[in-house]
């Protein structure tokens, strides 16, 4: 069965059942699952996405505002306290959602399930998640700077301005995040080009794949079929979708979990 998120805007629920059926079908049949995630797989933990109809860049765009000059390497560097200022917040806090769960127990139930995601916030291994490579890094890590000291999130202090600072040589204390202008690590790259070779089932969650990296790592892939699963509809092209569902990450993840429990 072909389906294109272009033709498929309407989802009524025994299409949605049918979907759920086939996708436990194709899990079931996979030996190797890659599991894409995005920004769509944390909003139901709390976490607004960037480029969805209410996401932060939208609203940015919105305003007039360019977000890559927010979250941009130069901004931090040359000025820290802006920098976090408009960035407080970022950090543990928001608790894994039922998918990130679902998948966690999916995968502890024996089925080699390789999760590639472009979130920072951990919330794949909170959940328990053993095979986890996250492309734009993490911040629950952060180091500083000017000695790359490790440092756990609670362990920060901030100077008056409210920037995070070494306990050692006072230099500033960063996420171990990609921003903009920055480049990811080339063995997480190959890390990430290393579950996308081995699988034979590629889901593409809560993304868009707008950044180049995360595009041509899915257009890498050369295994089975491929199922994008949004709660909007999105254009991946070229890829070709052969299983496009229309809702969220957690409704479809548990849904998944519980068709595969009865198989
Ligand atoms: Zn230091």
């Amino acid at each position: 069965m072909q389906k294109n998120p272009q033709n498929n805007s309407l989802n009524h629920p025994q299409d949605y059942k049918q979907q759920v059926n086939h996708l436990a079908h194709l899990v079931e049949q996979a030996k190797t699952v890659c599991v894409f995630t995005g920004a769509g797989a944390s909003t139901e933990s709390g976490i607004p996405d960037y480029r969805s109809r209410f996401g932060i860049w939208t609203k940015m765009e919105e305003e007039g505002k360019d977000p890559q000059y927010f979250a941009h390497y130069k901004r931090l560097v040359e000025d820290p306290a802006e920098f976090f200022g408009r960035r407080i917040g970022n950090g543990p806090g928001p608790k894994p959602n039922p998918g990130h769960y679902a998948l966690a127990q999916m995968e502890g139930a024996g089925k080699d399930i390789r999760i590639v995601t472009q979130n920072v916030d951990g919330l794949h291994q909170e959940a328990g998640h053993r095979s986890v490579v996250e492309l734009h890094g993490s911040h629950h890590r952060w180091y500083c700077m000017g000695c790359d000291r490790p440092y756990k999130f609670q362990e920060l202090r901030y100077d008056h301005q409210h920037v995070p600072r070494c306990y050692i040589c006072n230099g500033v204390v960063r996420p171990d995040v990609v921003y903009f202008g920055e480049n990811i690590d080339p063995k997480i790259v190959a890390q990430a080009e290393r579950a996308v070779a081995a699988a034979d089932l590629l889901l593409i969650v809560g993304t868009t794949l707008a950044t180049g990296r995360a595009k041509r790592l899915a257009r890498s892939y050369t295994g089975g079929p491929v199922v994008v699963i949004n709660c909007d509809e999105i254009s991946i092209q070229p890829i070709k979708v052969d299983l496009f569902i229309q809702a969220g990450f957690a409704q479809v993840m548990q849904d998944l979990k519980t068709r595969l429990d009865h198989i």
